[in-house]
């Protein structure tokens, strides 16, 4: 079917989210809490976009809007921009200590600058930490207390049993608030300490043992090559081919 963004023609699927098609025809809407692993989660609201359907126009957020019908896009009105700007305003003043918030803040124009509930935060409370995590079926992380005090943590703020010292949720998170310290026999994140295993091939330190624990009973993957690298597995699976084919 097609639907018009930005008054441009483009072939969608139906279902496809308004997200999907902007990022498919290179038009660019701003995301916080989207990661294209997971899909919208429709929480910061930096992607609203106006929709016009027949007669009604309403703003909605591209990231969980799926398209069923022939609609027209705008991606960026003085509404949206405004709306953006608060946002980030908003999302600067929770979390000041963020590095990628100052830029945004600079970048919208942003002109209000308030105190902020604590100087040092980064976390802007997207949760793709989480969403990572429960993807991952480790649920060692969640969004705790109300309001104000509201942040994402383990339980009791101790090291979580689930978690696995995987770095995903590090990984995904848009401002950096995450901390995660490694060395080559250790990392250390969300309070809690795992040791780092090495390949047995070629010597390079590539995951913990927790995580490889976690690999190995969901996959049932051979313990020979568990303890590989990935590209070491690579390797080993090449040379398999390899001696199949002779
Ligand atoms: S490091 Fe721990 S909390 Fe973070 S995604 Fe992995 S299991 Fe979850």
């Amino acid at each position: 079917m097609r639907i018009s963004i930005n008054q441009q023609e483009i072939d969608v699927n139906p279902g496809e989210t308004i997200l999907e098609a902007t990022r498919k025809t290179g038009i660019n809407v701003p995301t916080l809490c989207y990661h294209e692993a997971f899909g919208g989660q429709g929480m910061c609201r930096m992607c609203m976009v106006e929709v016009k359907n027949g007669n009604t126009t309403r703003l909605v957020a591209a990231c969980t809007y799926p398209i069923y019908e022939e609609i027209e896009v705008k991606t960026s009105t003085p509404a949206i921009e405004k709306i953006r700007r608060n946002i980030v305003t908003l999302l600067y003043r929770t979390a000041p200590k963020s590095e990628f918030m100052e830029k945004l803040y600079k970048e919208y124009n942003c002109v209000e600058n308030q105190l902020s509930i604590d100087q040092d935060e980064r976390c802007i409370l997207c949760r793709l930490c989480v969403k990572a995590c429960e993807e991952i079926g480790s649920s060692a992380i969640s969004a705790i207390f109300r309001g104000t005090e509201k942040r994402v943590s383990t339980p009791f703020d101790e090291a979580a049993t689930m978690c696995i010292g995987c770095g995903a949720c590090a990984e995904v998170c848009p401002t950096d608030a995450i901390e995660l310290s490694e060395t080559d026999e250790e990392r250390t994140i969300w309070n809690k300490t795992f040791a780092i295993v090495h390949c047995e091939r070629c010597g390079q330190a590539f995951t913990t043992k927790e995580q490889l624990d976690y690999i190995v009973s969901r996959t049932g993957i051979e313990s020979n090559v568990a303890n590989l690298c990935e590209d070491c597995r690579k390797k080993n699976l090449a040379a398999r081919i390899n001696q199949f084919n002779q």
